[in-house]
């Protein structure tokens, strides 16, 4: 049987981090295991991929059941190129020790045409090693490629009836980008099949590629060394310095000199980090505060996204809103009121979201929203999409003020913000007897996930986590509540 020491996805490794391959191939126990949010990423690109080959229907799988018999795949895709199949599915090659199976590879006259499918809404950067690497093997084991595309989600079609795969998908060649990677793809096989057969782990600086395209399964194990609180990594917009800092031995905010040059985003961060200040401009916030109108409304949606759009009118990778807290306080002296809405987890959540929502925002009073910038946009869309209701939403847009302003212009900073301007950040130092730590939900990724998979669950788990999901929503508008009271204190 015939063995390889590099695959399609370890090449693409080694091409990020050396060290990452050479960890992965012999101190697998390193890797951290990846969360649920991650998971349900693959599990939809999977979905993707299965989508994409009904643009060429009737095709033959060459997959094996499990993945040590790749082998078994290479000699199936073969005998199935020689036989006059004429559509293959995960076609298995194999040369010099790499293997590589290509998404769909379609007969084209006398030749062939290879696929590769990719979750993306265009081709990135990060696809030409693993594309150039498909190319090299299959060109090398004896097959000539017509053409060579990345098939990829086209995020301008809007589904209208039942799914057009021709439509959903585009196609881009990047033949001549492969082409011209070739010499470089065959020194780098060579390079990381050295890195393999070394006897100790080669040592590597974290960089930014730990994080970039993709976070690396070894970053527990490698940034071991860093800090938890207070790294130099807290700064914001540090960009590259903060790997020159580390380099240099200084690891936390303590330890960064005084005469240290740094921008003006981490600079400022930093002087109030040391100086345990707190930056206050009264007159911008009260005159901030001042055009707020009563009955005040405080409302945040949540937002959960599909690559393959589901219900009519809507896009690959459209934020659709599926949630809303909304806290009304009429009047100074009047009781704080709250209303929401939730979607079923089947259907589409939007209209009757836009109906209750229309009713409950009334006709005038201010909208406070935090980073409004996302509120606005998601009633952008709905309007677009939802022409019907375009009116009353631009009348709810025209209404709507941001609580984040005074936190964004540094009208009050405190250093216990870190440089961010997020409520995850603001609300812990403002009101620290409101956070979310004892909740089920915790973060907005976390409410898009536990939505999305609401269909799937039983009905006792669904009751539960529609309460866990309510729970966390109300939280948010509260949060907005407590903040404009300490604001006004101010
Ligand atoms: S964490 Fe960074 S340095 Fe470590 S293996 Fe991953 S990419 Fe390489």
């Amino acid at each position: 049987m015939n063995t390889h020491s590099l695959s399609k996805s370890t090449f693409v490794r080694g091409c990020n981090c050396t060290k990452s391959l050479y960890l992965y191939k012999k101190h697998s126990e390193l890797i951290t295991d990846i969360d649920e949010k991650q998971q349900a990423i693959f599990d939809s690109g999977h979905d993707i991929g299965r989508l994409a080959q009904e643009l060429f229907p009737n095709g033959t799988d060459a997959k094996p059941e499990n993945p040590s018999e790749f082998p078994l795949a290479v000699a199936l895709t073969r005998k199935l190129m020689d036989e006059g199949c004429n559509i293959i599915y995960e076609a298995a090659f194999q040369y010099d020790g790499v293997l590589a199976a290509t998404d769909i590879l379609v007969r084209d006259g006398n030749n062939w045409s290879a696929y590769e499918v990719k979750g993306s809404t265009k081709v990135k950067e990060e696809y030409f090693s693993d594309t150039a690497l498909q190319y090299y093997v299959i060109t090398n084991s004896g097959r000539s490629l017509k053409d060579f595309s990345v098939i990829h989600l086209n995020n301008q079609y809007v589904k209208r009836g039942s799914l057009e795969v021709e439509k959903l998908f585009k196609m881009t060649s990047v033949k001549n980008e492969v082409e011209t990677m070739q010499e470089f793809v065959k020194k780098k096989i060579i390079e990381l099949k050295n890195i393999i057969q070394l006897n100790e782990v080669p040592k590597i600086k974290i960089r930014s590629y730990c994080r970039d395209p993709y976070e690396c399964e070894f970053i527990d194990h490698c940034w071991d060394h860093i800090p938890k609180e207070h790294s130099v990594f807290t700064l914001n917009r540090i960009g590259a310095s903060a790997f020159e800092m580390v380099e240099a031995g200084i690891l936390t905010l303590d330890q960064i000199p005084t005469n240290y040059k740094l921008a003006k985003s981490p600079a400022f961060q930093l002087q109030y980090f040391k100086s345990g200040a707190i930056l206050i401009e009264k007159k911008e916030i009260s005159d901030f505060l001042g055009q707020f109108l009563y009955p005040l409304y405080f409302f945040d949606f949540e937002t959960y996204m599909m690559a393959v759009p589901e219900f009519d009118f809507s896009r690959p990778y459209q934020q659709i809103p599926f949630q809303y807290s909304l806290h009304v306080l009429r009047s100074e002296n009047h009781e704080l009121e709250h209303f929401e809405f939730l979607g079923d987890g089947f259907h589409d959540p939007r209209a009757e979201l836009i109906k209750k929502m229309i009713i409950d925002l009334g006709v005038n009073g201010s909208i406070i929203t935090y980073n409004s910038s996302f509120e606005k946009t998601r009633l952008k869309e709905l309007a677009e999409d939802f022409p019907q209701f375009a009116h009353p939403i631009e009348s709810i847009i025209n209404r709507i003020v941001d609580l984040m302003k005074p936190f964004q212009s540094r009208w009050y900073y405190h250093p216990g913000f870190e440089g961010s301007y997020s409520i995850k950040n603001v609300l812990p130092v403002l009101v620290p007897d409101l956070n979310y730590s004892s909740m089920e939900i915790q973060e907005g990724g976390t409410a898009s996930l536990v939505y999305s998979l609401l269909r799937d669950q039983d009905s006792d788990t669904r009751i539960v986590q529609r309460k866990q999901l309510l729970d966390y929503c109300r939280l948010d508008t509260l949060a907005m509540v407590e903040i404009l009271h300490v604001l006004r204190k101010i």
